[in-house]
């Protein structure tokens, strides 16, 4: 008898317990959902959040929990927060910050990229950007400190440190005295940026290394790139067997690889490893190049704004004395090119900013005029697609490796994350709602933040509310 009360007011209890830790719910009233995979919105519905998951989402009304936060959203659009597939936190700096490149990092500490990467990472919230995936030499720590709420700033996927040949894209040795056969290492190689990487064995530790220290896939340097100023943009990087060996490295681990790759050889030699995310591939000139895009299921991740003169505004890009000026001449002749064989091979595409040595103002002109580039050569639904769903699909690539496993990203489904904006109009019609610049460099922006996204949350916390 004693045992049965015993048990009685142990249930007690707990419905008790039950009742008090009924999960934080939002209800969003009165949007007009783009749910990141369909062309249309589906007009005047409700949107559940219970913790950091999206529950239902109804033409009807929804009752929620009581104590639950309503948002009255006014008629305006409700959209998955928006994702930057390609970043680079660790190499900015504040505004322009330099004429060089990366050889401006040669002398900077961790101190100084630690709390640029913050800053750089907490500059995407107020733009609706809630994840991004950051390519060279991000590890996990700022990932654990954003994730517990110490910090804040938006989800990040990374693929740790830089791997690549000596000569190569990663090689940033700009001082001729650390040339010298005696192991010497640039600054950003002794700072886990980039890592120099000459045969198969030495990727293949590398690659385990980036996985041990926190990376969720690992990027290699598959030909020649517009920031290092050794290699010519035309030179095949890494051996077949090098690549191969870091596609072994992941895939043993249940997720991708990458490869910074702008011409055709460099990419088919990706593919051939069973490399699936193409960062850039901007000279991708041939059909066959993209048919094995295609057939392989692969991503190619553009930088839509290197395809357009205006990049040359930029006072890097733009400077004449700088190698990195001829090589974006010879991209954008292939600009059309390109954008005609992506729409006739329907292939994968990730939107990513490559937001590189700048930040601030730079970042927002970069990502901005970049939304409107892929809006002209795609169409507004194929932009945001990209900018959502699409992008989420390629996140979910790192499997075993990812590193928020709980729901999608990118859509408003039923089970996905709750990251969430509001937006003051329909982006479908017109994508300066999102943000969305016609010039790269004309209008001053210095805020962050885009206005017309007036509330943002991420993984069911709000961190924007203008409203
Ligand atoms: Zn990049």
């Amino acid at each position: 008898m004693i045992r049965l009360i015993a048990s009685l007011f142990l249930l007690t209890a707990s419905f008790i317990a039950l009742a008090q830790d009924d999960p934080q719910q939002t209800l969003f009233t009165n949007v007009n959902i783009f749910n990141g995979t369909d062309n249309r919105l589906y007009e005047g519905h409700s949107v559940l959040v219970e913790g950091n998951l999206i529950k239902s989402i109804s033409a009807s009304e929804i009752t929620p929990n009581e104590g639950a936060t309503i948002i009255d959203g006014g008629g305006r659009t409700l959209m998955p927060g928006l994702i930057d597939a390609h970043t680079h936190l660790n190499m900015q700096f504040g505004g322009y910050g330099t004429d060089r490149g990366i050889q401006g990092m040669q002398n900077m500490t961790w101190e100084e990229i630690g709390a640029l990467a913050y800053e750089s990472a907490r500059e995407y919230l107020p733009a609706g950007v809630t994840t991004v995936r950051d390519l060279c030499g991000m590890s996990q720590g700022l990932r654990k400190h954003i994730d517990s709420g110490t910090l804040e700033g938006p989800r990040i996927y990374t693929s740790g440190t830089c791997v690549g040949q000596s000569s190569g894209h990663g090689d940033w040795r700009w001082d001729p005295s650390v040339l010298r056969d005696d192991g010497s290492k640039s600054n950003l190689e002794l700072l886990g940026i980039t890592k120099l990487t000459d045969g198969a064995d030495a990727v293949l530790g590398a690659s385990r290394n980036n996985l041990a220290g926190g990376a969720d896939f690992v990027k290699m340097m598959s030909g020649g790139g517009v920031t290092s100023e050794r290699d010519p943009i035309e030179s095949v990087q890494g051996t077949i067997e090098e690549l191969s060996a870091m596609v072994t490295a992941t895939s043993q681990f249940g997720t991708m690889s990458a490869v910074h790759a702008y011409h055709d050889e460099s990419v088919r030699n990706a593919l051939m490893a069973g490399v699936v995310s193409i960062e850039h591939g901007n000279l991708m000139a041939e059909a066959e190049t993209f048919e094995m895009v295609k057939e392989a299921d692969a991503w190619v991740v553009p930088a839509m704004a290197a395809f357009a003169e205006d990049i040359f505004d930029h006072p890097y890009y733009g400077n004449p004395d700088l190698p990195a000026y001829a090589k974006v001449q010879k991209i954008i002749v292939n600009a059309e090119n390109w954008i005609d064989l992506a729409n006739k091979y329907e292939i994968n595409l990730g939107f990513g900013s490559d937001s590189v040595i700048t930040n601030k103002e730079g970042w927002r002109q970069t990502r901005d005029f970049q939304i409107t580039q892929w809006g002209r050569s795609f169409g507004n639904f194929r932009t945001l697609k990209a900018m959502t769903s699409d992008n989420g699909r390629l996140m979910a690539l790192t499997g075993d490796m990812n590193p928020y496993p709980e729901g999608k990203l990118g859509v408003i489904e039923v089970g996905g994350y709750a990251d969430i904006i509001l937006v003051d109009g329909n982006p479908l019609e017109d994508l300066s709602f999102v943000g969305a610049s016609a010039e790269m460099f004309g209008e001053s922006r210095p805020s962050p933040s885009v206005d017309s996204i007036p509330l943002v949350m991420k993984n069911g916390k709000i961190y924007k509310n203008t409203l």
